[in-house]
This record gives C-alpha cells, sequence and structure tokens, in this order.
C-alpha cells in the first residue's frame, strides 16, 4: 500500500514513519509512504496556505488553491482520499479493514478551522473523525487513522495478533479482548487464574472467550446488539446475563451525557 499524507506540518509525521512497526512494514517494501508539504504548493511569496473565514468568525482556514494543487500533484481524483475532521464519520476497526484494502490512500490533515469546503467536495471520498473531541490539527487523527490501517496489511504483524484482539472478530463476534497475565503467576496476593497455567487449550480458549464477553457486556454492550452474534455467544451471553454479569463495570463514564 502506498500512504500519502498530505500536511502543513510534515514534520510532526516523520518520527512516527521512521519507527518500530511501521518502519519495519517499509523496508519490507509492505507500505511506502510520501509526506507531502502542502505549502510547497503555494505559489506566492510568503507561501500562503490561509486565509479568514467568509461570513466572519475566529479562526483562519486553509487556502482551496494550494490544497487543490497538492492534491492533484498526488493524483488525488484516481485515489481513495480521505480528510480529517471532527464533523466526519466515526472511525472505528471495521472503517479501518475497508481502508486497508486500498492500494493508494492519500490522507488530508487540516489545521486552523479546517479546509475550504470546495475542497472538499472536488477531491475528498471520506470524511473521518477520529472520535467526539476537538484537536488541534489533523496530524495526530491522520496518525491514528494510518497506525489502524497499515497494521491490517498482511504481511506486517502475524494474523494471529490480529485475530485475537479487540475488534478482531474473534468467533465472529465484535468483542472486546480478554484480561491477560505474564509472570509472576503470583503478584502480591494475585493469583492468575488456575486455567490458564493448565496447559489446557480447550479450556484457555473458552475462558478467554466467556471474559471477552462478559468485558463486553460490562464496558461496550452496545457492540453485543449485533444481529449476527454467533451461536456460541449468544449461548454465554445468556449465561453471564443470568450469573448478573459479573466483570466490574467502569466506575465512572466520563463520556456520560447525564453526569453531574
Ligand atoms: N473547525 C473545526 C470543527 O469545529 O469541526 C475544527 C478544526 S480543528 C481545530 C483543526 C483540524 O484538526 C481539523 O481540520 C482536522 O483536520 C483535525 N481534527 C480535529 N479534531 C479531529 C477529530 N476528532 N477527528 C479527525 N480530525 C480532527
Amino acid at each position: 500500500m502506498k500512504i500519502r499524507v498530505l500536511s502543513l506540518f510534515p514534520e510532526m509525521l516523520e518520527g512516527f514513519f521512521e519507527s518500530s512497526i511501521m518502519a519495519r512494514a517499509v523496508k519490507k517494501g509492505l507500505v511506502e509512504y510520501e509526506l507531502v508539504n502542502i505549502r510547497d504548493y503555494a505559489v506566492d511569496k510568503h507561501h500562503k496556505c490561509d486565509d479568514e473565514v467568509f461570513g466572519g468568525g475566529a479562526g483562519m482556514l486553509m487556502l482551496p488553491d494550494p490544497l487543490g494543487r497538492c492534491l492533484d500533484a498526488q493524483g488525488a481524483r484516481d485515489k481513495r482520499t480521505v480528510f480529517m475532521t471532527p464533523s466526519g464519520r466515526l472511525f472505528n476497526q471495521a472503517y479501518a479493514r475497508d481502508l486497508a484494502a486500498e492500494e493508494e490512500l492519500i490522507v488530508l490533515c487540516g489545521h486552523y478551522e479546517g479546509v475550504d469546503q470546495r475542497i472538499i467536495e472536488e477531491y475528498v471520498d471520506d470524511e473521518v473523525s477520529i472520535g467526539d473531541y476537538v484537536l488541534s490539527s489533523g496530524e495526530v487523527a491522520a496518525l491514528v487513522l494510518v497506525d489502524a490501517v497499515f497494521r491490517l496489511i498482511p504481511g506486517v504483524i502475524t494474523g494471529e495478533s490480529l485475530e485475537e484482539e479487540s475488534f478482531g472478530g474473534a468467533e465472529g463476534a465484535n468483542l472486546l479482548e480478554y484480561p491477560q497475565y505474564t509472570r509472576p503467576s503470583l503478584y502480591g496476593t494475585m493469583k492468575v487464574p488456575d486455567v490458564l497455567t493448565s496447559g489446557h487449550h480447550a479450556n484457555i480458549a473458552g475462558w478467554r472467550l466467556r471474559e471477552s464477553i462478559r468485558k463486553t457486556l460490562a464496558y461496550r454492550p452496545e457492540l453485543l446488539a449485533s444481529a449476527g452474534l454467533p451461536e456460541e455467544v449468544k449461548r454465554l451471553l445468556a449465561e453471564i446475563v443470568i450469573e448478573g454479569g459479573s466483570h466490574e463495570p467502569y466506575p465512572e463514564d466520563p463520556g456520560r451525557a447525564d453526569k453531574a
């Protein structure tokens, strides 16, 4: 996959592409990337890229001319082009899987108040939000999207790791990951559940599925509302509900709308 990120501050992105799993994916030839400085496409002597918003109001908006030239130079009309914006469609794992299937992806980062609407209408396929909050720039949001997408490209990390993680579709359901433990098996007075040290693979798998369902029920019950829930998950869910769904719920949800 080739990823181009269009930004006024490409230096904010460099470290990510040059480090860790991404750097390995690039070295292996699984990912190609280009960090494009939008300012290079501003033709005036000050390389101006923003101006006041028509109609008034605080803040500046990114100018359409440099952006249009930049997007044309990347061939954006023929490639999936994503604009990061808090008013976009909410990003999630299924969305990441969809984008990971593209051969080329252009990610446009906004700054200031965002970009002129005509650029969105002319070039953008997807307006994407990473959550219901406002960041100061699109670079951080773009990195979230690129990170979630590139790790799904075959060969970047093992397929097994992807299936066994939250939203990974274990057992065909959109569950949160089960609790995990490492050495020592006794930490203070807290002991690792016996089943995990038993070496009995079927029992371990059964425990993990049950704990995944319990955690999902406690933290993100809406994920269990899907009509396509596998029979085994439905059966265990019914048992857990009868038992009282005993995974600790969040003590307080900081995002709750009715919170005082
Ligand atoms: N005026 C915009 C609004 O109210 O929707 C907010 C602009 S924000 C200060 C500057 C840039 O940060 C946006 O153009 C966008 O690229 C990025 N951004 C901020 N929050 C974001 C979010 N939740 N998801 C994706 N991008 C975001």
